[in-house]
């Protein structure tokens, strides 16, 4: 990191409310270190193959998908996920937006970079975590998906939460986090609270874009961020 970049860094972790930076190298431990997991405890029966395994025959089994009416509706390829398949923090977010359907994975666009950042303020690298969206192709006009849309693809998801096996779920905004707690209750109300949802905490909070739109919610997500960076740091057998 050069001094431009060391400083638009803090700028950024002071819009967020962070309260403090130290150069000690522990003070990484803040957020677990790693979001690395370590492998999996057998139970007896057969070991699920591991996640580098299992996300590319998800990926294989989705193939050019023509399952919902998306794939005629202009979009240019599938987003399947991107990250470190054995992560300890999983993000979700709604569907791909144009320079995702261009590039091909999620959360590369302006909403993309801030989200990168929200991972770097709790002292993660974007390669650490798994990132990956409700639906898997771009809605026409970036519309929200459909019910028929969100059904034929979730199950994809939920593929990737259960190889991915991740201890806390980040839902990013309204529409991810209403689909996945198959809930109406409005995104302000869910947020601060935390779920159990297929063996993770889940965490619902804002999406980077609203944040883009509403820069003063920045502070609520980093509350957010900090409950998830705790979890990260606790051990199982405490939560
Ligand atoms: N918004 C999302 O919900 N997902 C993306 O991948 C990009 C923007």
């Amino acid at each position: 990191m050069n001094r431009d970049q060391r400083v638009d860094h803090l700028r950024f972790a002071s819009e967020l409310g962070v309260d403090g930076v130290s150069r000690d190298p522990a003070w990484r431990l803040r957020s677990g270190g790693s979001a690395s997991g370590s492998p999996h405890a057998a139970d007896g029966h057969a070991a699920p193959a591991p996640a580098s395994e299992a996300l590319p025959a998800i990926r294989e089994d989705i193939g050019d998908c023509t399952r919902c009416k998306l794939h005629r509706l202009g979009r240019n390829q599938v987003v399947f996920g991107v990250g470190n398949p054995d992560a300890d923090l999983m993000f979700i977010g709604e569907a791909p937006g144009a320079d995702e359907d261009v590039q091909g994975e999620p959360f590369v666009g302006r909403a993309g970079q801030l989200l990168t950042r929200i991972i770097e303020a709790i002292n993660l690298r974007r390669e650490d975590v798994y990132i990956a969206n409700v639906i898997k192709c771009r809605p026409p006009q970036n519309r929200n998906p459909e019910p028929d849309e969100v059904e034929t693809c979730e199950p994809f998801l939920f593929r990737q939460i259960d190889a991915v096996k991740p201890r806390v779920i980040v839902a990013l905004g309204k529409f991810a986090a209403q689909t996945l707690l198959r809930t109406s209750e409005p995104i302000s109300r869910l947020r601060g609270r935390v779920c159990d949802y297929r063996g993770a905490k889940l965490i619902p909070t804002f999406h980077p874009a609203y944040l883009l739109r509403n820069p003063s919610s920045k502070r609520q997500v980093w509350e957010d961020m900090k409950l998830a960076s705790g979890f990260l740091r606790t051990d199982d057998s405490q939560i």
